[in-house]
């Protein structure tokens, strides 16, 4: 499989390097030239599979001869391996209609470890071979950092630099990242919000020169290898829900239209899903723009789902490239626009290509809490605020009832655990795994959100290129 930018600019890339490059050179996000696309028996064979194998088969194109097939499988079982549930992605059902999937049985209890512990695998097998060393930069909102540093503290020829909202995380949060003491983790928290240091990490991309000398990589979800292993859970549930057969629809709780699009993917790769239902908070650019047509940024809000506390979402630019007909100089002309104005029309035609596969809804504060109660009280469920935000969506919206709704657990409810208890009047228990959290010490440095402080203090403790 080769790569593509939406931008149209960067080299065309295989899966090794598109994985070790994260951003493309011209500032674009890559895609799959191409969908490959399983047709209904090789869905059906997946019946039973467990979810490594499920995992291998399902990212087997994407990966193309970057690994072989029995390589692919052990990186999976190693991934895998690691989450404290044997079904790793388990379903919860909640009633007659409505499933939980729990995506937050790994070591760092979000989603996110579904595809930070395959991407740590994949970085050091990618880089054993090889001379060089990678700088990799991220901006969180609070659990990509933690899942992103777990994966990587101590791996050879890695260096991490993570940059998160000074005091925008929940404490749960900041601790599962600022407690990692290894060498190679480095964090920091900058004065400002969640976009404001996704803008920053742009920019040092941007930044060509200081790009090539550290060799730098990302792990937030425009790397691609990320979005390709958080495909594998919509056919693991749908499957398991009577996939292909029946269409199954997903609640989303979303943020930068990451997890969502993988959803997207999956439809484009022939999985039936009867709608992918992004669920946004307060603050809601995605669900203007899906509904209205209109893409324009405002000014972040912060939450109780500060993992949803984004104006402007990066991977909603590779649903734009195909909403485009897949013209990289159309893309690049509205997200100039875009880049200049702050907002963005979606066209008639857009909208409707994207609602036959979307739909959306905005969640307050006061349904959230609604949702986290009728959970725990009449479903007997203790659920995070994003997964709150992902059902009362889901209900919000009102399927046919014969169509299965699956609301995608994003967070264990320990690690928001003031709002999970503001919302319902107890504690989440803390999980084995992160307790002794709050006995260890932190490092940590705070810094001005200026790309002349983040590029000083990156070059001062990265190692450059020999
Ligand atoms: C990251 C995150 C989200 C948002 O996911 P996106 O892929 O950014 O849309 C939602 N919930 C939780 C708990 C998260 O960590």
């Amino acid at each position: 499989m080769q790569y593509v930018s939406t931008r149209g600019t960067a080299p065309i890339l295989g899966f090794e390097a598109v994985t070790l490059a994260g951003l493309a050179a011209d500032g674009g996000l890559y895609v799959p030239e191409t969908w490959p696309t399983f047709d209904h028996d090789q869905i059906a064979a997946l019946r039973g599979k467990s979810y490594a194998e499920t995992a291998a088969i399902v990212m087997a194109p994407f990966v193309g001869d970057a690994l072989s097939r029995e390589d692919l499988h052990a990186l999976c079982v190693a991934a895998y391996g690691r989450f404290e549930h044997d079904a790793v992605t388990p379903l919860v059902q909640l009633d007659a209609q409505h499933w939980l999937l729990e995506l937050f049985h790994g070591p760092t209890l979000a989603f996110k470890d579904v595809a930070l512990q395959l991407l740590g695998l994949l970085f050091e097998r990618f880089l054993s071979g090889r001379d060089s060393h990678l700088t990799v930069i991220g901006a969180t909102s609070g659990d990509t950092g933690s899942a992103a540093i777990d994966a990587l503290a101590g791996r050879a020829k890695v260096d991490i630099f993570m940059l998160h909202p000074e005091g925008r995380v929940s404490e749960v949060q900041r601790r599962q990242m600022t407690t990692v003491l290894a060498p190679n983790v480095h964090n920091i928290a900058i004065d400002g919000s969640f976009d404001d240091a996704q803008a920053l990490v742009k920019a040092m991309f941007a930044d060509r020169p200081f790009a090539e000398r550290f060799e730098l990589s990302a792990v937030n979800s425009i790397n691609w290898a990320r979005l390709m292993a958080q495909i594998v859970y919509y056919f693991y549930a749908a499957v398991r829900l009577g996939g292909p057969e029946r269409p199954v629809a997903f609640a989303v709780p979303t943020g930068n239209f990451g997890d969502v699009f993988a959803g997207y993917c999956a439809a484009r790769m022939g999985l039936p899903i009867a709608k992918l239902i992004v669920a946004t908070n307060v603050n809601d650019i995605l669900h203007r723009a899906l509904s209205a047509g209109d893409y324009s940024a405002g000014t972040v809000t912060a939450t109780a789902a500060p993992s949803m506390d984004i104006q402007v979402s990066s991977n909603f630019e590779r649903l734009l490239f195909d909403l485009h007909g897949r013209d990289a100089g159309a893309l690049c002309a509205a997200m100039g626009g875009f880049d200049r104005d702050r907002r963005m029309a979606l066209t008639p035609a857009m909208q409707a290509e994207a609602g036959n596969i979307f739909v959306s809804a905005r969640v307050d504060a006061a349904a959230m809490t609604g949702a986290m109660q009728h959970a725990a009280t009449r479903m007997g469920q203790v659920i995070d605020p994003h997964t709150a935000i992902g059902l009362a969506a889901a209900r919000a919206i009102g399927l046919s009832a014969d169509v299965p709704v699956v609301t995608l657990a994003t967070a264990h409810p320990a690690k928001f655990g003031d709002a999970v208890e503001q919302a319902i009047g107890r504690r989440p228990e803390l999980p084995a795994r992160i307790a002794g959290l709050f006995d260890m010490p932190e490092r940590s440095v705070s810094l001005p959100a200026t790309l002349a402080a983040i590029e000083g203090h990156v070059a001062a403790h990265a190692r450059p290129r020999a």
